[in-house]
């Protein structure tokens, strides 16, 4: 079986990642979403194992010791993290597999998956973000200042990603993002023999 491409969807929070990415998938077959685990408390509708897989600090700290994570960082006072079995058993499947991880998250993984594709989503405009988060309503006003903050030292290093994509409206941000999957699968450095009849 083939490997399949892993990618990494970052952007500030409130551009619509999770959005995006679950139209992403539904509409790619073959693409996969990674559960990530995280210390932060769940919202009203997330539930355990299917938006996080929800755990106390200590739990995340023996995940950190025992190498259970293929990267990890700090966002806005919480700690979020990628299991990394999950991620390699479905690679090895063949399956393409998306991280929504923060920037500091997708700079480690190219450190040690140089194949890794990097990619950025931002909103129209900054005011547009600011409105997102707002409209979403889940977190508190000190919360939202502290993301807007966070978001515009994250711009500074867009240039590190490979692709820029804007979330004007979610279908076609997802059929940009289904587009670099494309690309990638038939990128020459990485084209398998038995898939080239699809490039
Ligand atoms: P993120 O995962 O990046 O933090 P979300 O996917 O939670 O962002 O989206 C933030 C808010 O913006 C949600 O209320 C979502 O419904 C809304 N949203 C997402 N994409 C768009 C879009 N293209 N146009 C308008 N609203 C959007
Ligand atoms: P939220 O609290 O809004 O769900 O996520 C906050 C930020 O953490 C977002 O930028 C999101 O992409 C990021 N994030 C979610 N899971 C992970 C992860 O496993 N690793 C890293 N590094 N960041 C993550």
């Amino acid at each position: 079986m083939s490997k399949g491409i892993l990618m990494v969807v970052s952007g500030p929070s409130g551009a619509g990642k999770s959005t995006v990415v679950q139209e992403l998938v539904a509409q790619t077959e073959g693409t996969y979403l990674s559960i990530s685990v995280t210390t932060r408390s769940p919202r009203p509708f997330e539930k355990q194992g299917e938006h996080y897989y929800f755990v106390s600090e200590s739990e995340f700290r023996s995940m950190i010791e025992g190498g259970e994570l293929l990267e990890y960082a700090e966002y806005a006072g919480n700690f979020y993290g990628t299991p990394a079995v999950e991620v390699d058993k479905m690679l090895s499947e063949g399956k393409d597999v998306i991280l929504e991880i923060d920037i500091q998250g997708g700079l480690q993984v190219k450190e040690r998956r140089p194949d890794v594709v990097l990619a950025f989503l931002i909103p129209p405009t900054v005011e547009e973000l600011e409105s997102r988060l707002r409209l979403r309503g889940s977190e508190s006003e000190m919360t939202i200042r502290k993301r807007l903050e966070i978001a515009e030292r994250e711009y500074k290093n867009v240039s590190q990603y490979d692709y820029v994509v804007v979330n004007d409206n979610v279908e076609d941000a997802a059929a940009r993002l289904q587009a670099i999957l494309v690309a990638e699968r038939c990128s020459a450095k990485r084209v398998n023999p038995k898939d080239i009849k699809k490039c």
